[in-house]
């Protein structure tokens, strides 16, 4: 077998293989179709296109990691009071449905030496929402990336969050919240220090 011919055969495979798999336009298309509609008319000409960019957009937190977000903007500190970012707002899709789930998170850490950049912390709340999710999972992944990034005395994180899956669909009460939480450090053992973070919690800013 020449060469040349070894070549064509790959490049035929490859075609093949090409128009088997539809674009991601193609999919949201047949998507449209498989729910009854009618792909053709004018109001949905360019929806495909454009979901695939809004999912490009709203799932972009898979393509940042931890060192990237917080870009060494990590200082040194004497002091060891509670540092908390409120009422970050943010928007993330539950890994169920695919349906948003929405609200806010609340920061805290006690420092032990170090402290990551004030804006940073919202910064990193986006990267982990941008990503399909469960809430608990968020939480959680937020609290331990603070404890990675500054090993912290303690790191205390609430989110609370309305999640559509559960509103339009029935199952929920409209306007019922979920608050989780991830305790770590003396955010866990000191209940002087949760105690603190609770309180700065409830008595700041509007209820969702
Ligand atoms: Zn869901």
């Amino acid at each position: 077998m020449s060469t040349r011919t070894v070549l064509q055969e790959g490049t035929a495979a490859a075609e093949a293989r090409a128009a088997a798999a539809l674009t991601t336009e193609e999919l949201y298309r047949e998507l449209l179709r498989r729910i009854g509609e009618d792909t053709m008319r004018d109001g949905l000409a360019e929806t495909p296109e454009r979901v695939e960019k809004a999912m490009a957009f709203l799932t972009q937190g898979y393509a940042m990691d931890v060192a990237t977000v917080l870009n060494e903007a990590l200082f040194e500190v004497e002091y060891d009071e509670m540092v908390m970012v409120r009422d970050i707002e943010f928007y993330s899709l539950c890994e169920h449905h695919l349906l948003p789930f929405f609200g806010k998170v609340h920061v805290a850490y006690v420092p032990s030496g170090r402290v990551i950049g004030l804006s940073k912390i919202p910064r990193l709340v986006e990267m982990y929402s941008r990503r399909l999710q469960v809430q608990e999972r968020l939480t959680t992944q937020i609290a331990d990336a603070i404890v990675e990034a500054i090993a912290p005395q303690g790191v205390g994180v609430i989110v609370e969050a309305q999640h559509l899956c559960m509103m339009m669909r029935g199952v929920e009460k409209q306007h019922s919240a979920t608050v989780t939480s991830a305790m770590r450090g003396v955010f866990k053992t000191q209940m002087q220090t949760r105690n603190e973070f609770l309180s700065l919690v409830r008595h700041g800013g509007d209820e969702i």
